[in-house]
């Protein structure tokens, strides 16, 4: 019978709706729904293998599974739930695609080769709610938390631009949104990226990059011991409330200490990220303040070139200094390294992605979504 007001849906639209995405399932929740239907809870690992060693796209290329029970799969869950919409290509070599959710909103992922490496940088939410000042994505707010499935779809969508024998070697979670305000489900992709039966990454390869959530960074560690970077960006309390808020609820004293108190495994550092904004974070009194703030910490320092966007209000510090701060650092025997703006051509920097989502995300005007914020 047909669903009122969905004559002019597929009928496989209404109904995948339903269905959840068996990329976002552990092997444990599928094995569970297995065993429900009476079927073996081997099938649990063959159907993991298939999707995340073997990158099947549909049920029926699992070919050594029987058809029956393909058709049992098939009738309970879909496969994909991120549609690209676009791929814009930057002059380094950079690739940042727009991927459709379902329900109308949008978000970027964006691969970056560098020598000898090729890092995806994935979101974990549409928009994002810590309203730092000098990030794009805050001026979106935010519209909804990804769903696991969502969060692996990025890895997948991402493999098929890749060109041949080039293959993804590095994650950061370093795209929209703050990944520890959607924990419960960035623990999940984090299992399924890194457990044998799922993608088998290894979490030196994995970053998730926090606001600071202090809380959470404790529990993340505890559970998928991936590397921590996290976003400092000021030297005091006065400047960090300003430029990112959460900072009123973790000062940077409660910040460090928990910081210091993190259980690292052996040889691991937090990373310190520090966006360079021309005479509001970049003097040689900040550079200062950071060593004696550090000293502490089994830390090393990333200093961002700020990407500019339209309205930001804050300047791209010089390189001279940038330099010069990163010279006090080390010669504070921090480790420092500068960040080289990636993909700015295309607005796929850090900072950058902004997904323009009007009042609408009705699914017949798909064309009103625009990824040109920054410039
Ligand atoms: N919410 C997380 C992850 C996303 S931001 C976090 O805050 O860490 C990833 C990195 O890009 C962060 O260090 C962030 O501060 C930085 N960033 C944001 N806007 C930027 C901009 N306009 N230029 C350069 N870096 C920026």
């Amino acid at each position: 019978m047909p669903v009122p007001g969905a004559s002019n849906r597929p009928a496989e639209d209404v109904s995948s709706a339903e269905r959840p995405d068996v990329r976002g399932l552990s092997l444990d929740e599928l094995a569970i729904a297995i065993i429900a239907a009476g079927q073996p809870p081997y099938r649990a690992r063959q159907v993991m293998h298939w999707l995340h060693a073997k990158h099947a796209e549909s049920f029926d290329a699992m070919h050594d599974l029987p058809a029956d029970y393909r058709g049992w799969l098939a009738a309970h869950f879909t496969i994909g739930s991120l549609q690209t919409a676009s791929v814009a290509r930057s002059s380094d070599g950079t690739r940042k695609l727009l991927l459709r959710l379902r329900g109308g909103n949008a978000i970027e992922t964006v691969i970056i080769p560098a020598s000898g490496r090729v890092t995806l940088c994935l979101s974990t939410q549409a928009g994002c709610a810590m309203a730092c000042e000098f990030c794009a994505t805050a001026r979106m707010g935010l519209h909804r938390n990804l769903t696991t499935a969502e969060i692996i779809g990025q890895i997948h969508a991402a493999r098929r631009e890749l060109a041949p024998g080039e293959t993804l070697t590095n994650y950061v979670f370093m795209g929209m949104g703050e990944p520890l305000a959607n924990y419960p489900r960035l623990v999940r992709a984090l299992e399924i990226m890194t457990e044998a039966w799922g993608m088998d990454i290894s979490t030196r390869r994995i970053t998730v990059s926090t606001v600071g959530i202090v809380p959470m960074m404790e529990r993340l560690l505890a559970d998928v011991p991936v590397q921590l970077a996290v976003s400092l960006h000021a030297t005091t309390d006065e400047m960090r409330d300003r430029l990112a808020p959460i900072n009123k609820r973790y000062p940077l004293e409660v910040l460090l200490d928990a910081c210091r108190k993190l259980p690292l495994a052996r040889r691991r550092r937090i990373t310190f990220e520090y966006v360079m904004l021309a005479g509001v974070n970049d003097t040689t009194a900040d550079a200062r303040r950071l060593v004696k703030l550090l000293a502490p910490l089994r830390a090393k320092v990333n200093l961002i070139f700020f990407n500019p966007f339209d309205g930001s209000g804050f300047g791209v510090s010089p390189r001279a200094s940038i330099e010069a701060f990163q010279a006090i650092l080390q010669a504070g025997n921090l480790t420092a390294t500068i960040r080289e703006s990636r993909g700015q051509d295309i607005a796929a920097a850090c900072g950058q992605l902004f997904v323009a989502c009007s009042e609408d995300h009705r699914e017949n005007e798909p064309r009103r979504e625009r990824t040109d914020l920054a410039g």
